[in-house]
C-alpha cells in the first residue's frame, strides 16, 4: 500500500498547469491565489508624513518659535517653516521639506508661538516616503492566497484590481441507495447524504467553484451516466462511497468504461484506506470511501492540495507540531489521522482527539481544529506529531 506522501505526490504530479488567471477588483478578491506579484506603483507612503500630533520646525530648532500655518492629513501645509518658525502638524500629515516634528507633549503653547523643550532631532517622529513600499517592490508574491492583510497591502501598493487564478471547477457525485437528502423524512435503511455538504464546504474553502453535486444510485449504468457527466462539466470529480469491492461498488468500474486510469487505489492510511484516485486527460478523479470521517478527512489530505496547486498555492496548509496528549491506540501498518483539538502551555502545543475515532463517527470531526498524523507504530502520549490545521 503507498504511503499518505507517496500517494500525496502522485495525485500532485498529476495537477497540470495552473487554471488561466482573471483580473478582479481588489474588494472581490478575499481567499483568491493571487496569479501575478503585487507590486507597489509608488512610493508608500508617497510622502514624508509625522508619526505624532506635534509642531513641525526646522532640523535643530530650539527655544521659541512663532507659528506661521498648519499642515493637516490630506491637507499641506502652504509653505515650510523658516527659521524661528513652526506649523502645527497632525499625524499623517506631510511633513514640509527638511522640518523635523516635535510632539505636542514635548512643547508648550503660548497665544500664537510655542516654546520647544529640547531640539528638533533630524527626522524626529517623521515618517520617511517609501518606508512601507518602495515604488515597483513585491508587495505580495504569486501563489499567495488573499487574506484580509494582503489585501490591505494591494491597496496601499496603489492597486484597484489583482490578477488571481480563476477557482478550479469541481463536480460532487454521492453514491448510496441509502441516502436521502438533508432533511428527507427516511425510510427503513435509510440515512442522510452528509458526505455532500461536508465535501461541498471543503472544496469551496480550498477556492473550487462548484459545478454540481448529484446523488447515484448504487447501478452500474446509473453510476456511468453520472460519471460521464461530471467528467466533461469539471476539472475535479470527487465521488464519495462505491469503491470497494462489495457486489453494489460500481465507481472502479465505471471510471475505466469511460477512460479514467487509474493512478492509485488504498492508502496506508486510517481512516480512508480505500481511496482512489485517477486522471483523464487533465481531469482530475478521487473516489473517496463513504463513511463519513474518511471522507471528509480524505479531502483534506489529497483533494484540497490539489485545488490549492491547481490555483498555484502552496498545496500544502498550515501544520503545527504538537505533542500526544495522551496515548492512542497504534496501528502497525497505517498511518492515523486523528481529530484533534490543540492545546498549548509555555512549553509548547499539545494535540487532543475530539472523542472516539470511528471512521464513521462525524461528530468526532465537529471541533476539531487538525489532523494529527501518527505514523504507524505510533500514538505513546508525548510523542510529537504533525497536525495539519483544518
Ligand atoms: P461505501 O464506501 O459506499 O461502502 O460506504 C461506507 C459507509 O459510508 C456506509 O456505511 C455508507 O452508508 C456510508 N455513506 C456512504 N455515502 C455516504 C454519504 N454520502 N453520507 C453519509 N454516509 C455515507
Ligand atoms: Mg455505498
Amino acid at each position: 500500500m503507498l504511503t499518505v506522501a507517496e500517494a500525496r505526490a502522485r495525485v500532485l504530479a498529476a495537477v497540470g498547469a495552473p487554471s488561466a488567471p482573471e483580473h478582479v477588483p481588489v474588494a472581490t478578491a478575499l481567499d483568491r491565489v493571487l496569479a501575478a506579484p503585487v507590486r507597489a506603483t509608488g512610493d508608500v507612503p508617497p510622502f514624508a508624513s509625522s508619526a505624532m500630533d506635534g509642531w513641525a520646525v526646522r532640523a535643530g530648532a530650539s527655544g521659541r518659535v512663532r507659528v506661521v500655518g498648519e499642515s493637516r492629513a490630506g491637507r499641506p501645509a502652504a509653505t515650510a517653516p523658516g527659521a524661528g518658525e513652526a506649523v502645527r502638524i497632525s499625524t499623517g500629515a506631510a511633513v514640509p521639506p527638511g522640518a523635523a516634528v516635535v510632539r505636542l507633549e514635548d512643547a508648550r503653547e503660548e497665544g500664537d508661538e510655542v516654546v520647544l523643550e529640547g531640539e528638533a532631532a533630524p527626522g524626529a517622529n517623521v515618517r520617511s516616503a517609501g518606508e512601507d513600499m518602495r515604488a515597483g517592490q513585491e508587495v505580495v508574491a504569486a501563489g499567495t492566497r488573499l487574506g484580509p492583510a494582503e489585501l490591505a497591502a494591494a491597496v496601499a501598493a496603489g492597486l484597484g484590481h489583482v490578477e488571481v487564478a480563476r477557482p478550479p471547477s469541481l463536480s460532487v457525485l454521492c453514491t448510496g441507495d441509502e441516502l436521502r437528502p438533508p432533511g428527507a423524512p427516511l425510510g427503513p435503511g435509510e440515512i442522510h447524504n452528509s458526505n455532500g455538504v461536508g465535501l461541498l464546504g471543503l472544496a469551496r474553502r480550498a477556492g473550487a467553484e462548484v459545478s454540481g453535486l448529484a446523488l447515484v444510485r448504487d447501478d452500474a449504468d446509473a453510476t456511468r451516466d453520472a460519471l460521464a457527466g461530471a467528467l466533461v462539466r469539471a476539472r475535479v470529480v470527487v465521488i464519495s462511497g462505491g469503491v470497494s469491492v462489495g457486489p453494489h461498488d460500481h465507481v472502479k468500474p465505471a471510471l475505466a468504461a469511460l477512460g479514467v486510469d487509474e493512478v492509485f487505489w488504498r492508502v496506508a492510511l486510517q481512516p480512508g484506506k480505500p481511496t482512489w484516485f485517477g486522471t483523464r486527460d487533465d481531469t482530475l478523479v478521487f473516489g473517496l470511501p463513504g463513511n463519513p470521517v474518511s471522507a471528509l478527512v480524505c479531502f483534506h489530505l489529497f483533494v484540497a492540495p490539489a485545488l490549492r496547486a491547481l490555483q498555484g498555492a502552496e498545496p500544502i496548509g498550515h501544520i503545527v507540531v504538537a505533542r500526544l496528549a495522551h496515548d492512542v491506540r497504534p496501528n502497525p501498518d497505517r498511518l492515523q489521522a486523528l481529530r484533534v483539538r490543540i492545546e498549548g502551555d509555555e512549553t509548547g502545543f499539545f494535540a487532543r482527539t475530539t472523542g472516539p475515532q470511528g471512521s464513521h463517527l462525524v461528530t468526532s470531526l465537529v471541533g476539531a481544529q487538525g489532523l494529527a498524523l501518527v505514523p504507524p507504530g505510533g500514538g505513546a502520549a508525548g510523542e510529537w506529531v504533525p497536525v495539519e490545521i483544518l
